[in-house]
């Protein structure tokens, strides 16, 4: 790739979607991967291949995922669709950051809630008895399912474009 073209997508990305959790498809290694080998097809598989139907295209073109609407189960269904090979099917996470906002969240603050823990098939969110979630960042996949749960908003994904 032109090394002008070079990090272009990623500051498209940067601009338009500063919208709380929207992320790259999963099993992409990093921005770079993505931005040198999605050529944008005209099949657009990946998108009517998602049966969480979280995969849109954003303006340009470019498949992204909306963890706002559910998760991803890493079902493989969009790696499979797609003709290249830059995703890897190893990779069974989301490139993103996780946070949890212990200011909003009612464990945190002395109200019992376990939505987002119950939903977590990887248990990646670990409480201190009854009370105050952390995420482990080593085990969770940023599947996106506690997004949702969460009665107060209190867990972002930040994708790392
Ligand atoms: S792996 Fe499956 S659930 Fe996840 S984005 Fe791709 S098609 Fe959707
Ligand atoms: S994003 Fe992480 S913490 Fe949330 S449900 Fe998925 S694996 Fe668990
Ligand atoms: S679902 Fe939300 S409010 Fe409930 S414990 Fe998890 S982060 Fe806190």
């Amino acid at each position: 790739m032109n090394r002008n073209r070079r990090g272009f997508f990623a500051k498209i990305l940067q601009q338009k979607h500063n919208d709380r959790n929207i992320a790259m498809l999963p099993y992409a290694e990093n921005i770079e991967i993505f931005e040198q080998n999605c050529i944008k097809c005209e099949t657009k598989d990946c998108v009517s291949m998602c049966d969480e139907n979280i995969i849109f295209l954003d303006k340009n073109g470019i498949p992204l995922i909306d963890l706002n609407k559910s998760g991803c189960t890493f079902c493989d269904k969009c790696l499979l669709s797609c003709n290249k090979d830059f995703l890897d099917s190893n990779l069974k996470s989301i490139f993103a950051d996780i946070v949890l906002d212990t200011n909003s969240c009612l464990s945190h603050n002395q109200t019992m809630c376990f939505s987002c823990k119950d939903i977590c098939t990887a248990n990646a969110i670990k409480f201190n008895g009854l009370f105050n979630p952390t995420i482990e960042e080593s085990i969770c996949t940023k599947c996106g399912f506690c997004i949702k749960v969460c009665p107060v908003a209190s867990i972002e994904i930040r994708s790392k474009w």
